[in-house]
């Protein structure tokens, strides 16, 4: 899971993408309302933070605009003054949630942890396809009895497959969503990363396997073992 956070206060921002980052998601941080939309248009994006008072763009302007382009990312406003009429204005505008200033790290996480599983087949703690699953908690990839536990970007990769099986997933969103925008990272690292979750599906005996579309990108695949 990818967030980005706007938010003008750097000590906020700065603050609110280390918890993120200490819960196991990924986070960026925009301070402006340009740069906001830039990267919100990218659509790598699977929840996003965003303050209503910005520099440049209000927030409830920025809402607005990604919602009229069609862009349906789940939003939770930050708001510093607690109003009726701002709350009304930002679910009006197509806001998911409010999250009022200031706020607890709990409640922070709450809040994330309830639109991120809005529309996603999530089972409790864990994420599955056919034989497979992926522990959140423990970041261990499981099959019957058998567990791997993966390292910080296997799991975001294969947290990624998991939510989206079947559908080929672009070299170039993989690279993007894990490595982030700014990254220096190149394709060859992706494969990389691809080759090491092989092995581990292939260790743990799953039918559930990562095919490659040449020239696009992977897809998760579930191999029915008898009719080959
Ligand atoms: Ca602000």
């Amino acid at each position: 899971m990818r967030l980005l956070i706007v938010e003008d206060e750097t000590a906020l921002a700065e603050a609110l993408t280390e918890i993120l980052k200490q819960n196991g998601y990924l986070a960026d941080a925009v301070a402006n309302g340009a740069e906001a939309l830039e990267y919100i248009r990218t659509q790598i994006y699977d929840l996003i933070l965003l303050d209503i008072m910005l520099p440049g763009m209000d927030g409830l302007s920025i809402l607005r605009q990604i919602r009229q382009e069609k862009i349906f990312t789940p939003v939770i406003l930050l708001t510093a003054k607690a109003e009726v009429d701002d709350i009304v204005a930002g679910l009006d505008a197509g806001s998911d949630d409010y999250l009022p200033k200031p706020f607890s790290t709990a409640e922070l996480l709450a809040r994330v942890r309830a639109l991120s599983r809005r529309g996603q087949q999530y089972r409790e703690n864990a994420l599955s396809c056919d034989d497979l699953s992926l522990q959140k908690s423990t970041m261990e990839l499981c099959c019957g009895e058998n567990a791997i536990r993966l390292g910080q970007k296997e799991y975001q990769l294969m947290e990624l497959f998991l939510r989206n099986p079947r559908q080929v997933l672009p070299k170039e969103l993989l690279l993007t969503k894990i490595w982030g925008l700014d990254t220096d990272t190149d394709y060859n690292n992706v494969e990389v990363y691809i080759s090491f979750l092989r092995q581990k599906l292939h260790a743990l005996g799953t039918r559930v396997s990562i095919k490659t579309s040449r020239g696009v990108g992977y897809s998760l695949e579930i191999t029915k073992g008898d009719s080959l």
